[in-house]
């Protein structure tokens, strides 16, 4: 398969070459110098005001054993534009061949978890699912389904990711069992009598007939057991979503089936979710968050050899990303240990802390609920 696998990822060969030659001229001219380089982000897209960090945890384990230190603000966290996330301090030599693999971790997994946020944002208490590890290449899945979560998506759908993880995967019945079956009702008794009894027992319900009364016939049939029904209807069948749910509501409290939630999945982003919010009960979202539009940041030398120094257009110097605890208001200010008082009570501190310290990670591996609530903690201030 077309894949880099850890040890080529290691290896320092998913690089652009002129990384490569640089480093030979380096080494010919003898030009090695300790530099800060920082990864910021100039731009974020489509209008976005603010994005999801995350992609950290691998960033430090390409690079541990360099002789490099690192700092960084934590995975889960809030940033905006021009905000230092990482400073790497070293020989430029240690690490330069790793920008391209760094680079690409952060990008990638700040981008999906960015969209996840935004999809729980609009989401609220409702139950946000990942489902789009199939629209990527499948050696990542595990990389997205971490990086969906981070940004709130409750679940996700991809066995290996959950193996990874420690976490259980999450997921209905497909098309293809409702049709091997030949009939909803009997699809979803199969499901009953065969599945774990753990797994909640959602039916697919738009295979063959009529959403309301496929729903209505399943829910009579499982009662109690029945835990949802989703609807996965192709656009051209769809007609009016919300009136759709708007109906099955009506008809399942009716018949005292409130207990009965409606999943909907299909074409969902963070639009379409609010269009629908308070009729479903749960979406599960594939595409607009698997192939989230990437962040791009940028790694830029600020320093060389104590003195700063950056490319035209940059800010030059090792920075602080001071933040306020309480109401998360932050400043980017030259490098200071010292805090300072925010107009709202709080302290403002610095949030890029150390995570290595000559090739050593000093910080242990966060919980990725950790890391999760930490997102959705910030996102309630954005
Ligand atoms: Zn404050």
């Amino acid at each position: 398969m077309f894949i880099a696998d850890e040890d080529t990822i290691k290896a320092g060969k998913v690089t652009d070459v002129y990384f490569e030659r640089a480093l030979q001229i380096i080494e010919a001219k003898d030009l090695d110098k300790n530099v800060k380089a920082e990864i910021t982000v100039k731009g974020l897209p489509k209008g976005y005001e603010w994005a999801v960090f995350c992609g950290l945890e691998e960033v430090l384990e390409l690079l541990e054993g360099k002789e490099i230190s690192i700092r960084a603000i934590p995975e889960g966290s809030i940033f905006r534009e021009n905000q230092p996330v990482i400073e790497i301090e070293g020989k430029y030599s240690e690490f330069a061949v790793y920008e391209t693999a760094i680079l690409g971790f952060l990008c990638q997994e700040s981008g999906v978890a960015t969209k996840a946020a935004r999809v729980k944002k609009v989401a609220g208490e409702k139950t946000v699912l990942s489902f789009g590890a199939r629209r990527m290449h499948p050696a990542v899945a595990p990389a997205i389904e971490r990086a969906a979560y981070i940004g709130g998506c409750d679940g996700f759908s991809t066995v290996a990711a959950a193996e990874k993880l420690n976490m259980k995967p999450a997921g209905t019945m497909p098309h293809s069992l409702v049709l091997l079956v030949g009939d909803t009702l009997q699809a979803a008794k199969y499901f009953d009598e065969v599945v774990d009894p753990d797994v909640p027992r959602i039916v697919l319900i738009d295979t063959f007939g009529d959403e309301k009364f496929e729903t209505i016939r399943v829910a009579e049939a499982l009662g109690k057991k029945l835990a949802g029904v989703r609807l996965d209807t192709p656009s051209s069948r769809r007609g009016n979503m919300r009136k759709i749910l708007e109906e099955l509501r009506w008809e399942l409290d009716l018949r005292g089936l409130k207990h009965v939630h409606l999943f909907v999945s299909g074409g969902l982003d963070e639009n379409t979710v609010a269009e629908i919010v308070d009729v479903a009960d749960g979406f599960g979202v594939g595409t607009s968050i698997s192939s989230a539009t990437t962040i791009d940041f940028s790694m830029d030398i600020v320093e060389i050899e104590g003195k700063p120094i950056a490319k035209k257009g940059k800010i030059s110097g090792s920075k602080s990303f001071l933040r306020c605890d309480k109401c998360l208001k932050s400043e980017i200010v030259p490098f200071t240990t010292e805090g300072k008082q925010c107009d709202c009570g709080g302290v403002m501190e610095d949030l890029l802390e150390y995570k290595m310290r000559n090739g050593k990670i000093i910080v242990n591996s966060e919980d990725v609920k950790t890391i999760r609530n930490r997102c959705l903690r910030e996102l309630r201030y954005v």
